[in-house]
């Protein structure tokens, strides 16, 4: 989700299963996949201060119904290209580090691609986490909310929510999909008691105008209680992946917003009441 900038940090690969694609496994890999005791995972990685408090394991899922046009990381956009692993694998690392990410307040963040592509995998993952005491958080742009079950919202501490745009037009060209779903997800969160951390990334001449500024800050508002807001400037650290995997990328040329304006972005959100950095 996304993750958007923040996947630009080397991770280790995920483990494979190893399974073979025969007709004779398929229909049971399918069953598996459907109650989610597999998943298509990109990668993982252990990170700190970042994707949410302490310490935390973030996994990386593959698969997103998104095409974000700064996407930093196009490889996780199709489910395909993602390995297939077992939720007790990676519950199984989890525990490994149960001791240091419960001493530094951290748990695990399910991040993507879209983890909301794979519910019930991410599903088991939460519950996994919150059944060895860790802190939970889901990095996601809410556009498949409606996927996230109320008994998953149980199981989060934190959603780590990237609003990609305030104005549904530009929402729609910066991402090829609807906001309105964000929005809906961002006040049920609050509804539900689940923390937020709003992310938003900037992006000169896409996302950056003054209305979709100020209508990014007015939804955050509307959701009722986000904990803070993290304004993201664009950067060209993806460019090469889009064209190593054949896709067009449509934002060559497009500079990194200033300090200065990325400044005054966070000056609009902290003119609403809102905490941000
Ligand atoms: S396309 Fe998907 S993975 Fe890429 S930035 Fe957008 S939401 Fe994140």
């Amino acid at each position: 989700m996304n993750a958007a900038v923040g996947l630009g940090l080397p991770r280790a690969h995920a483990g494979t299963e190893g399974l073979a694609e025969t007709d004779a496994d398929r229909s049971t890999k399918l069953a598996a996949i459907r109650a989610g005791e597999l998943g298509s995972v990109h990668s993982w990685e252990l990170v700190t201060a970042v994707d949410g408090p302490g310490t935390r394991m973030t996994v990386f899922l593959s698969g997103c119904p998104l095409r974000c046009l700064y996407c930093h990381n196009p490889d996780t956009m199709e489910m395909r290209r993602g390995h297939t692993v077992s939720a007790d694998e990676i519950l199984g690392r989890l525990t490994r580090y149960k001791t240091v990410l419960n001493a530094t307040g951290g748990g695990l963040t399910v991040s993507g691609g879209e983890p909301l592509m794979q519910a019930p995998f991410t599903a088991r993952l939460l519950e996994g986490a919150r059944a060895l005491g860790l802190h939970t958080a889901l990095d996601t742009s809410g556009f498949l909310g409606d996927r996230c079950t109320d008994p998953m919202l149980d199981d989060l501490d934190l959603v780590l929510l990237d609003v990609k745009s305030g104005l549904p037009d530009t929402y729609r060209r910066a991402t090829g999909r609807e906001l309105q779903p964000t929005l809906d997800f961002g006040r049920r969160l609050n509804d539900r008691g689940v923390a937020i951390w709003v992310r938003f990334v900037l992006v000169p001449g896409l996302t950056d105008s003054a209305e979709n500024v100020a209508a990014v800050a007015d939804h955050i508002v509307g959701f009722g209680g986000a904990q803070r807001v993290e304004v993201l400037p664009f950067h060209q650290m993806g460019r090469d992946k889009w064209s190593e995997l054949g896709l067009r990328y449509q934002l060559d040329g497009v500079a990194p917003p200033t300090a200065e304006s990325v400044e005054a972005v966070r000056e609009t959100f902290r003119a609403r009441g809102l905490t941000a950095f």
